[in-house]
């Protein structure tokens, strides 16, 4: 049998607890069977569910796709999220982005911020915090920023930053964030509970910070 994973032998390996075969990968060690019972077990499915989460469809729209339940979805969400770490050959001496973008959590009186940064030569996150939008919460962000050395940080006008970013690297020019602005207008076009004029949104803040993560760095 070849592994569902990289595609090596798989030799026998003991049985499941219902007596099914189990096999076990000679290059990725990973366990596994020849054939599963329930489809969400099975690798195609999974993968198939990570293109819709990222092609703005909803849990439940995922579910009438794949078939898979939106109780065993959030638990993946949850379990991908917890190991994601931005990328680690990150340029230093960069220019970045900075901005925020406004979704709800729970109800629409609990307004909540995605505060990401964008490098400009390469384009990827580098630095991502979700909740409201204090200096506590923008200081994560901006510290992130200032340990990869920046020549500069460009932002909009809000005045918490003013306190954060060191003014000689502190830019707020007409159209200096446009990359980021774009950037967020994916995430609105690709998570569907970021969608704008819905009444989509996310339940808890920790699934709409592990999409976020998700959709950047996976
Ligand atoms: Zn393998």
């Amino acid at each position: 049998m070849n592994c569902q994973y990289c595609q090596g032998d798989c030799v026998k390996n003991g049985r499941q607890s219902n007596g099914q075969q189990r096999f076990r990968c000679k290059t990725c060690c990973k366990s596994q069977q020849a054939t599963y019972h329930y489809k969400a077990c099975q690798k195609p499915i999974r993968d198939l569910f990570l293109k819709c989460l990222k092609a703005g469809n909803s849990l439940r729209g995922i579910t009438f796709i794949t078939g898979i339940s939106v109780n065993t979805q959030i638990r993946w969400i949850r379990k991908l999220g917890k190991v994601l770490k931005p990328p680690s050959a990150i340029r230093l001496y960069d220019e970045y982005e900075l901005d925020e973008l406004c979704t709800y959590v729970g109800n629409k009186n609990r307004r909540r911020w995605v505060i990401s940064a964008i490098s400009r030569s390469t384009g990827k996150v580098v630095a991502i915090k979700t909740g409201t939008r204090t200096a506590q919460s923008l200081k994560v962000v901006v510290d992130k920023l200032l340990c990869l050395s920046p020549i500069a940080i460009h932002t909009d006008r809000l005045i918490a930053y003013r306190s954060l970013i060191p003014p000689e690297i502190h830019k707020i020019k007409a159209h200096g964030i446009n990359k980021i602005e774009r950037y967020h207008l994916n995430l609105r076009t690709h998570i569907k509970r970021l969608n704008r004029r819905t009444i989509c949104f996310a339940k808890r803040i920790d699934m709409l910070n592990h999409l976020v993560r998700l959709h950047a760095w996976n």
